[in-house]
């Protein structure tokens, strides 16, 4: 953001706004704790501030500070269109093109105020007025960290705002092991902590709440993973008929595709999911290195990401979709050698 933007905004935060806060389509730990957090910092400045999710997000990150405050789109509709009138400002975080919040997107066509856009992904679309993108980043949450310490709102930051900005750092970062974890990252994570951001507690609450339920759709996920090693990649799949015997509930294959990461020699990971009700099937795509998922989701499964974690979507069938996927790895042989 250049000097003259920032003051902009600065000058804009200098007097009470009606602030709408949102995160890309099912929402992760990132996407809803750089909102809460975000939520949280500006009404303690005298905003009103709301996070409106295009649609629900997981139960594990349903006890974060501010989640009784979070309206869902799908859910309810009317509203959020009641938010989207009075909004004067509309911030947009953890995602950088507005197709990824479904129908929210033509429901923001009334809206006419400034986008404020903060975002870790590539390739970044130029709808905000304000854009704060690097794909540098090990998350959205610590460049909330950043913008607050930009608008001089850093001293807003207290435990609830602090444990948010922690949750999403944690789940970005795969608890601080990805490359995308900094030294900066970790100061800023030593910053929250100081704030009053327990990392046990959070680390417990994220992590330590499975259901027998996803403990055994894991098992079944397990049971169909396949490798190829003649290229380096390993994938799953789990069939709609397969989440339904184990009472599948959002957020329950989380990190299932790092597995397929964990065996020894592979480079890329794959997991593919059936959904009936949508008639997609979505994709996770992992890699380790320089092999491009962002580019191979971009190219061929209409999604993006970072270099090594991206999302797509097929609307093949389960089986034809895998067949797409094994017939398009020859033209990777070289990328993907050790
Ligand atoms: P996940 O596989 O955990 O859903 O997403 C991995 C990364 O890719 C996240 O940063 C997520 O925001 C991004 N991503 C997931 N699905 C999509 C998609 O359909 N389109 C784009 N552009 N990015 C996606
Ligand atoms: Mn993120």
């Amino acid at each position: 953001m250049k000097k003259e933007e920032l003051n902009h905004l600065k000058d804009t935060l200098s007097s009470p706004q009606h602030i709408l806060i949102i995160p890309h389509k099912n929402p992760d730990g990132d996407a809803m704790g750089s909102c809460l957090g975000l939520m949280r910092a500006l009404e303690k400045r005298g905003h009103e501030a709301f996070v409106l999710a295009p649609n629900d997000y997981p139960e594990f990150l349903k006890w974060l500070p501010g989640t009784e405050k979070v309206m869902v789109y799908e859910q309810d509709r009317n509203r959020a269109a009641e938010e989207i009138k009075k909004a004067s400002l509309v911030f947009t975080l953890d995602f950088n093109s507005l197709g990824r919040i479904g129908d929210l997107s033509q429901e923001l066509e009334n809206y006419e105020g400034d986008y404020v856009m903060i975002d870790h992904h590539q390739q970044p679309d130029d709808y905000a007025r304000f854009t704060y993108s690097d794909p540098n980043m090990s998350s959205t949450c610590e460049m909330v960290y950043d913008f607050l310490e930009k608008m001089e709102l850093s001293s807003e930051i207290d435990e609830q705002t602090a444990t948010c900005l922690y949750t999403g750092i944690m789940t970005d970062t795969g608890s601080f092991r990805f490359p995308s974890t900094t030294s900066r990252t970790h100061r800023v994570i030593a910053d929250l902590i100081d704030r009053g951001a327990r990392n046990d507690q959070i680390h417990g609450a994220v992590f330590d709440s499975n259901s027998l339920d996803k403990l055994h759709l894991l098992g079944c996920a397990l049971k169909n993973l396949v490798t190829l090693e003649e290229y380096h990649t390993a994938y799953i799949s789990l069939s709609q008929e397969e989440l339904d015997q184990h009472n599948f509930k959002k957020g329950d294959t989380e990190g299932f595709v790092n597995y397929g990461l964990s065996l020894t020699g592979i480079k890329f990971a794959v997991i593919f999911i059936e959904n009936k009700q949508e008639g997609i099937i979505k994709i996770s795509f992992r890699s380790k290195g320089d092999f491009s998922v962002n580019d191979f989701a971009r190219s061929h499964f209409n999604g993006g990401g970072h270099i090594n974690a991206a999302g797509g979507r097929s609307e093949l069938n389960l089986e034809k979709t895998i067949e797409k996927f094994r017939d398009l790895l020859p033209r990777y042989k070289n990328e993907l050698q050790p």
